[in-house]
């Protein structure tokens, strides 16, 4: 598609962000799969449902105009959900990974409220009344999901930060409390066997 104009900007940029919020449905699941909070859980898949309506208020736009959902794949995005999704795999206790969760998260609510604030931009120059109300209201619900994910953030990276929840807790345990429980096994071992 050649961009010759600011209304076919407006079209491109819209294209991106229908794939980027089609690319974050199709990843969120997986996230929520690795959550371990509750709370954190909660919040993305509600954002996930929201995700769903963003993208279906795109293509109220796009009918509006005329125009083809299809475009390019948001390459930017692709990028931001790769690394979060890479950083989930990695082996980490539960709490550092609800922390990693939420940095990826934020990483793609960030980038969207980019998109979604120049397309609004747009929008309004271009005299796209409905569109300046539908976009808006996307870009509100982003950076309250930013504002949700900081607050979790404040509570979830504190317990990462003491390694609560951490599996393998014991090896961070004194030598003079580890002992006793190590004799305290065997002694019980030996039990069995006797028994
Ligand atoms: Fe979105
Ligand atoms: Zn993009
Ligand atoms: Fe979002």
């Amino acid at each position: 598609m050649t961009i010759a104009s600011l209304r076919d900007l407006y079209v491109e940029q819209l294209r991106d962000l229908y794939d980027g919020e089609n690319q974050i449905i199709k990843a969120l699941p997986k996230m929520i799969e690795s959550t371990e909070s509750e709370e954190l859980r909660s919040a993305l898949e509600e954002h996930l449902e929201i995700t769903r309506q963003q993208a279906q208020r795109l293509e109220t736009i796009f009918e509006g105009l005329g125009e083809d959902a299809k475009g390019e794949k948001c390459k930017g995005m692709e990028g931001i959900i790769k690394e979060g999704s890479e950083v989930v795999k990695e082996d980490m206790s539960d709490t550092v990974k609800d922390a990693a969760i939420i940095a990826a998260a934020q990483r793609v609510e960030h980038y969207e409220i980019a998109g979604y604030g120049t397309v609004r931009t747009y929008a309004d120059l271009l005299g796209e009344e409905q569109a300046v109300e539908l976009l808006q209201q996307t870009l509100d619900e982003e950076k309250e999901a930013d504002e949700k994910l900081s607050q979790l953030a404040e509570e979830i990276n504190v317990e990462a930060e003491e390694g609560e929840g951490e599996e393998g807790g014991s090896e961070m345990e004194s030598e003079e409390t580890a002992k006793p429980r190590r004799s305290a096994k065997s002694t019980a071992k030996k039990g069995k066997r006797v028994a």
